[in-house]
């Protein structure tokens, strides 16, 4: 099991040149936190608040290394940007610009291409879990948008229930754990026990300060991505203590 968690904020679309301050703010309140910490701002700000206390990520690429793809930015742009990571096939993505999972592990290559974490994002709809089919769908979406050549350093998987994102519900402990055991035992089968056991899974939706010390409690949650609640220094610096 992977000794340190790691807890990620996603912005989103949220964020401007003044967000500066939320970083400053956190390191001064966690200078040395018990866990690794990820910032994914929106592309505009990485390259501002990148090289300084907190690791940046990014929160899509492109596959390609560059070319005439209007709007996208590739693997390699965000590493030259100073990312270190990036969030891939995040259920926003996958709806709202139609990503799928071959497009997903088109995209988890190019990230290890340029040397970055890729944070694979499965999870399923709340129609999907109210017909029994979330470890189909979870099993589905690791096999499919995560290719060959995962390892603990490259790769982080985040179970995010669709349905928990934004919503302030969540599942519960035992409902975490038993998808978080799922997905261990499907990378062990696939990468072998040393890889399959230290790619890090992470748990996201809704996760708060108040939550997030039970949530790192559960089995084989190594950490979380974080929406919200990453968007000011109090909560995501209350989330950082719980882990
Ligand atoms: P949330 O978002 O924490 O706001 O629920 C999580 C995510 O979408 O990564």
């Amino acid at each position: 099991m992977p000794n340190r968690k790691l807890v990620a904020g996603n912005w989103k679309m949220n964020g401007l040149a003044a967000s500066a301050a939320m970083l400053e703010e956190l390191v001064a309140a966690h200078p040395t936190p018990a866990c690794d910490i990820l910032i994914c701002p929106p592309a505009t700000l990485i390259a501002a608040l990148a090289g300084g206390a907190v690791p940046i990520g990014g929160q899509d690429c492109h596959w390609a290394v560059s070319g005439a793809h209007t709007g996208d930015i590739s693997a390699e742009m965000l590493a030259d940007a100073g990312a270190t990571a990036v969030i891939l096939g995040h259920s926003e993505r996958r709806a709202d610009h139609g990503e799928t999972d071959v497009t997903v592990a088109k995209k988890t290559h190019a990230a290890w291409r340029a040397g970055l974490l890729a944070i694979v994002c499965v999870g399923e709809t709340e129609a999907q879990r109210d017909a029994n089919e979330t470890l189909d769908v979870v099993g589905r979406q690791l096999g499919a948008s995560v290719p060959d050549g995962a390892t603990a350093a490259n790769l982080a998987i985040a179970y995010e229930p669709v349905w928990a994102i934004g919503t302030g519900r969540t599942p519960s402990l035992e409902e975490i754990a038993q998808v978080h055991d799922f997905l261990r035992a499907e990378l062990v089968k696939r990468f072998g026990k040393e890889t399959g056991s230290g790619i890090r899974l992470l748990y996201g939706g809704s996760v708060k300060p108040g939550n997030a010390a039970e949530i790192f409690t559960v089995g084989n949650v190594d950490g979380a991505l974080v929406g919200g609640a990453s968007l000011t220094a109090k909560d995501f610096g209350g989330i950082i203590a719980a882990a």
